[in-house]
């Protein structure tokens, strides 16, 4: 079943919801057109679609497909998933051509034993912040570089007035294979603990609830980092 994380916000793929090689894949419908954060390694987007449908949200209704970066967990479902419902896919610039050459390197599909199909990016996002719709409710796109050079966040501020953060690799890992800058990553980790947010959604670790829990699981990975 897909989880409900907040108003607006649910988990809709993952290890344990759709296929073993899945990030943890969100949907944010807060009224104005759904986005998907992510879509998985390509194997689990029949259940994860069925997981949209249990939201109440209709998948051809999903306006856009945010990959917050190249890595086939993430991604490796986004070209048959465009295919399928007509989606925009929304990519940082750094991890793009990645993404539009299926590079099984850059993408870690080698680490899988496996290949990205790969798939047009329609807007690649340039610049530090990008909001994707007109509306002050609509998700900010902020870039994070680190664990890959166009790493991306969303950032969502809810009507009750929390702030949501989905910060799909946090944790790493890092390599030179997929162009890791430890040094950009800890800059990005600490504009992430400034962000001071309320929830934050992660690609592998779960949803961490409460200020004080972000900021601690955060604070967390740069130590080990040190
Ligand atoms: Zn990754």
């Amino acid at each position: 079943m897909a989880q409900r994380i907040c108003e607006g916000v649910f988990l809709v793929g993952g290890p344990d919801l759709t296929a073993s090689s899945d990030c943890l894949c969100y949907l944010v419908n807060t009224g104005a057109a759904p986005v998907l954060i992510d879509c998985g390694a390509g194997p689990g987007l029949d259940r994860l679609l069925d997981h949209v449908a249990e939201t109440g949200c209709a998948a051809l209704d999903i306006e856009t497909l945010v990959l917050t970066h190249a890595h086939i967990d993430h991604a490796g479902a986004a070209a048959e998933l465009r295919r399928r419902i007509g989606c925009r896919i929304v990519a940082h610039h750094a991890d793009a051509d990645a993404i539009e050459e299926g590079d099984r390197v850059r993408s870690a599909a080698h680490w899988y034993g496996t290949d990205l199909e790969p798939a047009p990016v329609d807007f690649r996002v340039t610049g530090k912040s990008h909001r994707l719709g007109p509306d002050l409710s609509d998700l900010v796109l902020l870039h994070t570089p680190g664990h890959t050079p166009g790493s991306l966040v969303a950032v969502l501020e809810t009507e009750d007035g929390h702030r949501v953060l989905f910060g799909q690799d946090i944790h790493g890992p890092f390599s030179p294979d997929f162009g890791s800058d430890i040094d950009e990553w800890k800059k990005s980790m600490r504009d992430l603990i400034a962000l001071d947010a309320d929830i934050l959604c992660e690609g592998h670790y779960g949803v961490f609830h409460g200020r004080s829990a972000v900021r601690e699981f955060i604070e967390d990975q740069l130590a080990a980092h040190v």
